[in-house]
């Protein structure tokens, strides 16, 4: 490999293009990484809100905790932890009967442990974008990705068409960059034009998504009578699931922070009525009372926050994966990858699974040239 020509680029940083990124830096192949959030971590950000009396409060709005099955997984999560990026989540998770009013499977000892990111779920995709050999562009949109048979090389645009560089690989990230569904969402083509791959194309282009709602909020005093800090909702068409976030280890307890998951199913008709472009302040007013009146009625708590807020996950879980096998989509001669959780599975085990296979098939086809 003539590693002083070759460069990649990756789009997206949750953790599927932060852990590819990194582990392509560290083989000794430069990357710049483009995310179109204004920081790093994807579906595992982490949400900063300000209150009107100047208070900044933090919630992990996305993936509350992981878990890990996987050794080559978990080496990775174990080198972290030493680094102080990720923790054991130690408290006792429940199960809530919305029929019956009550808590019901007790969870037992010697289930997996949860991990979550230190000081927020983002910790760990802030840590790898800022990897030795990343080069992280945040706040930048890709709006095309071109292959040039000439050159053999791939260019980068911006959504206003603007060429920010060429690159002799690329690995893609986020399933939209390859789908109908970007133009649903955006009113654009996605920037992959899959034309170029059929046989990839039709392995994106029907990829069931689910969607959810988050509802955020902050509580001046802590919930005690809640028996858990995190417990799953049955037999609710509304909430899924809660958790306390001021809970997890190295987060401030200033106030008590409680983070609300809808159902799928919920989510689905709200979008069937607002559609998949960006919800109204409306919408998510009424998202944020519906499931917060919900969490009322269980009966558990009878405080109010003096906070509360929603935010629409429209592609929060791939209900179907695509590699199960090879863990990743990749054209060798192109030395093109596609990674994320929608690949292997629905989580963040899945997504790092993804993002080390793409590094590898990248990095194999790049000794090639
Ligand atoms: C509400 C919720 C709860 C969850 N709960 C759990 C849980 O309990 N446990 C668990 O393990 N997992 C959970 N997950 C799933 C987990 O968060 C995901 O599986 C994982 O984070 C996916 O990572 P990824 O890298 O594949 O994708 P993403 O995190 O979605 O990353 C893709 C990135 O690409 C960027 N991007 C896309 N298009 C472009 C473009 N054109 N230009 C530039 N950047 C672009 C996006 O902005 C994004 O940052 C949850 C997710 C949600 C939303």
């Amino acid at each position: 490999m003539n590693s002083a020509a070759t460069k990649v680029a990756v789009v997206g940083s949750g953790i599927s293009g932060a852990v590819c990124a990194s582990t392509l830096a560290r083989n000794g192949v430069p990357v710049t990484l483009f995310e179109s959030a204004r920081g790093p971590g994807g579906r595992m950000s982490q949400r900063r809100e300000n209150t009107e009396d100047g208070k900044q409060l933090l919630f992990d709005h996305g993936a509350p905790f992981f878990s890990v099955s996987k050794s080559e997984v978990l080496s990775l999560v174990h080198e972290w932890e030493s680094q102080g990026l990720v923790a054991e989540w130690k408290e006792k998770f429940g199960s809530f009967d919305f029929c019956t009013r009550k808590f019901t499977d007790m969870e037992q000892e010697g289930l997996s442990k949860r991990y979550v990111g230190v000081p927020g779920m983002n910790s760990i995709c802030k840590a790898l974008c800022n990897d030795n050999g990343v080069e992280s562009k945040f706040g930048v949109s890709i709006g095309k990705i071109e292959w040039s048979d000439d050159e053999h090389l791939w260019s980068v645009m911006g959504l206003d068409g603007q060429i920010l560089g060429q690159f002799t690989g690329i690995v893609a990230s986020d399933k939209n960059i390859a789908s109908p569904r970007f133009t649903e969402v955006s009113g654009r083509l996605p920037p992959l034009d899959m034309n170029l791959m059929p046989e990839l194309s039709a392995k994106l282009r029907d990829l069931p998504i689910r969607p959810c709602f988050a509802v955020m909020l902050a509580f001046a005093e802590p919930l005690t009578s809640i028996p858990f800090k995190c417990f799953s909702i049955k037999n609710s068409n509304i909430l899924r699931w809660a958790h306390c976030d001021s809970s997890k280890p190295g987060r401030s307890t200033h106030s008590e922070r409680w983070v609300l998951h809808s159902t799928a199913e919920y989510a689905e008709n709200i979008i069937a009525q607002t559609g998949l472009k960006k919800p109204s302040d409306t919408t998510l007013k009424k998202v944020a009372d519906e499931l917060f009146q919900e969490f009322q009625s269980t009966g558990l708590n009878k405080s109010q926050p003096f906070f509360k807020k929603a935010h629409r996950w429209g592609s929060a879980f791939p209900a179907a994966s695509i590699a199960p096998v090879e863990r990743c989509l990749c054209d060798r001669n192109k030395r093109l990858a596609i990674c994320g959780d929608f690949c292997v599975s629905p989580n963040v085990e899945g997504a790092v699974d993804s993002g080390l296979a793409a590094a590898s098939k990248l990095l194999e086809s790049l000794s090639c040239l």
